[in-house]
């Protein structure tokens, strides 16, 4: 059994997320070769052979590494368990643990700073493959995946995640030569890096929102295609813990088509659907979610601009005490001189909860908890613009 400390269970908070370039060597190295066809030839037999390969190793990702590994939505054997693992693997795509821990802190942080790949803060070729080859996400902190890491023989097979790519490539190339390796293997298995890679990409640029998460994923139909029912990503970050991602009927949804025929034969058990309020989109939103769409919505205002507004005309306004001493005064100049003043007190505009409502009803999508949503916007730009009160302007 592999000793605990053998495990990278460190914080990498301190490791650098530069690219490192040089470390793409490899990995560009496999799509070169892709061009050794033009000397092995392609044969119908070995495009058949990456078809095959490509459904096989995606429903792996899919169905293995994300929704089982990742998200734990239904339950399966322990060797059954390894075999997903291992068919994930051969993809070429890291090992079961590395990906799981990724996978978790990426919903746990997604598209805020701490996201591991977020186009929206670090551009779409870092979040596509750029930030696999880092100091920083080259390690993966492995607190958070004790469920997997209790399993010795998917704590081995993640320290050799090289095993699986080379033993299948190997018998590929026994069985079908030099065309099935280039064609049928290293096709296949390229195009399984940019379908899987789009995931962490695309589906957080384009497509459509049904749920409002917080955070950018996008429904996808094209993608849910080339990944086997993953680019209903938007569906997947409002549900995490469903085993289908596609939740409507016409939500195109083959690894979960798969998940379900293995049920019906006992492989797999416990699968985990979403509620019929989540698909109707009648679920409330978790408090995390409502903060973080609220300091969307209060963030979308100028508080600086408010905050100066504000502060102008308290400036220029007389408090009530100092307007009643003036009117008890006597003279008619200087009731004159209050009544203008009165008359010309303008006091700034803070957003009523009405507009606040109106801009919420256009930066997101339909839910049910909008009024909670623009309660707190509207506390959060109050709070923000008597913070800005207190600091004296330069
Ligand atoms: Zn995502
Ligand atoms: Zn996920």
């Amino acid at each position: 059994m592999t000793a605990p400390s053998d495990l990278d269970r460190g914080d990498t908070a301190a490791l650098s997320d530069d690219i490192v370039y040089p470390a793409m060597i490899p990995f560009i190295l496999v799509h070169l070769a892709c061009f050794a066809a033009i000397w092995t030839g392609v044969y119908w037999q070995d495009v058949l052979l990456a078809v095959g390969l490509y459904i096989a190793r995606m429903f792996g990702i899919t169905g293995g590494y994300h929704r089982y590994f990742s998200h734990r939505s239904y339950k399966t054997g322990r060797v059954m368990q390894f075999l997903l693992a291992f068919l994930a693997e051969s993809s070429a795509q890291r090992g079961a643990l590395w990906w799981a821990a990724k996978h978790r802190h990426h919903h746990k942080y997604s598209d805020t700073p701490m996201d591991v790949h977020s186009p929206k803060q670090k551009g779409f070729f870092y979040s596509h493959l750029g930030w696999i080859f880092t100091p920083k996400h080259d390690k993966a902190d492995y607190r958070g995946i004790g469920d997997l890491t209790k399993f010795p023989e998917l704590v081995w097979l993640d320290k050799h995640y090289y095993v699986p790519p080379i033993v299948m490539g190997t018998v590929v190339w026994f069985l079908a030569g030099w065309s099935g390796l280039v064609v049928g293997f290293l096709w296949s298995t390229v195009a399984l890096y940019h379908a899987t890679f789009c995931i962490n990409s695309l589906a957080h640029v384009m497509g459509r929102r049904r749920y409002l998460t917080g955070d950018d994923s996008r429904n996808n139909w094209a993608l849910a295609i080339a990944t086997l029912g993953e680019g209903w990503h938007n569906n997947h970050h409002a549900y995490q813990s469903s085993v289908r991602q596609g939740f409507r009927w016409w939500e195109v949804d083959v690894s979960y088509y798969i998940i379900k025929a293995m049920s019906w034969v006992g492989l797999v058990w416990d699968i985990h659907e979403p509620p019929a309020s989540v698909v109707r989109n009648e679920q409330r939103l978790g408090t995390k979610v409502i903060e973080t769409a609220a300091a969307q919505l209060a963030a979308s205002f100028q508080v600086e601009k408010l905050t100066a507004q504000v502060r102008e005309a308290l400036a220029h306004t007389p408090t009530l005490a100092e307007i009643e001493e003036r009117v008890r005064q006597a003279s008619e100049t200087a009731k004159v001189r209050v009544e203008s003043l009165v008359a010309h007190i303008h006091l700034p505009h803070i957003p009523t909860t009405d507009e606040l409502r109106q801009r919420a009803a256009k930066m997101f999508v339909r839910t049910p908890s909008m009024d909670d949503i623009v309660e707190r916007a509207r506390q959060i730009l109050i709070a923000n613009v008597c913070s800005g009160l207190a600091v004296k302007p330069a």
